[in-house]
């Protein structure tokens, strides 16, 4: 049986180390220069930030046999916030060595964006074909809907019903060098009800030698701004949080607009197979949500083919 995955975030990821443990035959494909979507840290100057996903925590054993496994290695850290009393975890190099530690040994065609399915092919933008037995979709379901207006496969009533209950929230983030490390406790801070929902401190978090922030902005004003001309949007993230971060401390900064952050609705079940297709939606937009909701979904979704 040959499986091709869509997505080398953490679900597709997942799915693939799981079915090729198993012998099975997997080719995952990603549009991206690098594996772990949404899980990124991107390089700045000097720098280094991570940009999407900031930490997670981890509550199914299924997830926790593979954190134990990744902190016996040092590719995980425990990480806790002063303002939450759980644990978390974050990637002690940057959340990205996570992904990247889980696409060892996987056969993975980057650079490969998916344009077209059909009944037991996918091909790409670059005009490469790759035929399946099943097909595990893992991209935000938004980018499902577009890549399945042009194919042709079709929902089917209750397909859409699944996933017209499925929504994202945006996120406007901006990665920022500084001159100095700042005073932010415990290397994260979670602000309500202000433009700005978060600060990292990359340089506390222990990720960067050079003093770099991560700024999120809130679900609300990166709705609001998210058209906007990112640039002046950027300036009034940084100007916001002045309190934290001094306009003289900054050296330069980066902004990136997500437009899928977090899954904030979700479908109940960790996967979903399209009424009499070989076709299977798997990511954070099943299950519980999140870096670990992600893992989940395709491994759950890969137990179901084994
Ligand atoms: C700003 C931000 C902050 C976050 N903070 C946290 C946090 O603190 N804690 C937490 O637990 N979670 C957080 N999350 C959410 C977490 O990152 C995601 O839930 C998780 O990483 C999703 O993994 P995934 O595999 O489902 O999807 P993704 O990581 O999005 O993977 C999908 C992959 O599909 C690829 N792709 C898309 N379209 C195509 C195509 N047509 N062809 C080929 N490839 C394609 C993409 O390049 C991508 O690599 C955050 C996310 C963001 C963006």
């Amino acid at each position: 049986m040959k499986t091709i995955i869509i997505g080398a975030g953490m679900a597709g990821l997942s799915a693939a180390k799981n079915l090729s443990q198993k012998g099975h035959e997997v080719i995952i494909l990603d549009k991206g220069r690098g594996v772990g979507g949404r899980m990124s840290t991107r390089t700045i100057e000097q720098g280094k930030a991570d940009h999407g996903a900031q930490y997670f925590s981890v509550k199914s054993s299924e997830f926790q046999a593979l954190i134990n496994q990744l902190q016996a290695e040092n590719i995980t850290t425990k990480w806790q916030l002063a303002q939450r009393e759980n644990v978390r975890y974050i990637g002690a190099k940057g959340m990205n060595t996570i992904p990247k530690k889980l696409a060892e040994n996987l056969n993975i065609h980057l650079n490969e964006k998916v344009v077209l399915i059909k009944k037991n092919e996918v091909k790409t933008e670059s005009g490469n074909s790759y035929s399946f037995d099943n097909l595990i979709i893992t991209i935000p379901i938004p980018q499902v809907i577009e890549l399945f207006d042009n194919s042709e496969i079709i929902f089917s009533k209750n397909d859409e019903k699944i996933i017209d209950k499925i929504e994202y929230a945006p996120c406007i983030a901006v990665m920022a060098v500084l001159k100095s490390p700042t005073e932010i406790p415990t290397g994260g801070i979670i602000l309500e009800n202000q433009t700005v929902a978060w600060i990292a401190d990359n340089f506390q978090k222990g990720i960067t030698s050079v003093p770099t922030v991560t700024l999120h902005a809130s679900a609300e004003f990166s709705k609001k701004y998210l058209e906007d001309d990112l640039q002046l949007v950027a300036i009034e993230i940084l100007t916001s949080v002045r309190q934290w971060i001094k306009p003289k401390n900054l050296v330069s900064w980066q902004v990136h607009r997500w437009r899928y952050s977090n899954a904030i609705k979700r479908f109940e079940e960790p996967f979903y197979q399209l009424e009499n297709q070989p076709i299977y939606l798997s990511g954070d937009g099943f299950g519980i949500g999140n870096v670990e909701g992600a893992f989940l979904s395709g491994y759950f979704c890969s137990k179901n083919l084994l």
